[in-house]
């Protein structure tokens, strides 16, 4: 089942410099990367995307960090790309994340935990619109070398 789900890397990758090394993960795993957009979340859009948080103790402290420095927003696309990237992304609490998931190996924190990903097909659903427009996201193949040659002996 080809499925796009939503990846945000989050403002803590930035500030650590960790950015690239999280994104080649996605790419490493062999995820297709059809969106890709750097913004910074304004008091609102957190409010939209952390609704099911909002009457959280840790809320206010929640939205302060994700509007403090710039995001990465990802569209990853796959075959079961929602489980995949979740899999990829560890458990929230960074301390308990596997050692091997994104979270378990850039964080200590269950805040400051460095990504984002869409926890089922629904919410990737709500969550992508919220992004990214049609028109942002991309499709191209994937290549492999053998292709790439095939390309070449063409020219
Ligand atoms: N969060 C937090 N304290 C908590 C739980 C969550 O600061 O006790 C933050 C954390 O950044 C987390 C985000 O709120 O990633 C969204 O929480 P959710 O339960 O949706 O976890 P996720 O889907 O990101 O694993
Ligand atoms: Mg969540």
């Amino acid at each position: 089942m080809m499925e796009k789900t939503l990846i945000i890397i989050k403002p803590d990758a930035f500030q650590r410099g960790i950015v690239g090394s999280i994104l080649a993960r996605f790419e490493h795993k062999g995820l297709k990367i059809v969106g890709m957009k750097m913004l910074k979340m304004s008091p609102e859009l957190a409010k939209e995307h952390y609704a099911h948080l909002l009457d959280k103790p840790f809320y206010p402290g929640l939205e302060k960090f994700m509007t403090s420095a710039p995001l990465l927003a990802l569209v990853a696309e796959g075959q079961e790309a929602v489980e995949v990237v979740r899999k990829i992304v560890g458990v929230t609490n960074a301390r308990k994340a596997e050692a091997g998931t994104i979270r378990g190996d850039f964080s200590m924190s269950t805040g400051r935990n460095a990504i984002h990903a869409s926890d089922s097909r629904e919410t990737a659903e709500k969550e992508l619109p919220r992004f990214f427009k049609p028109e942002e996201l991309f499709d191209y193949p994937l290549n492999n070398w053998e292709s790439i040659y095939a390309e070449d002996e063409k020219e």
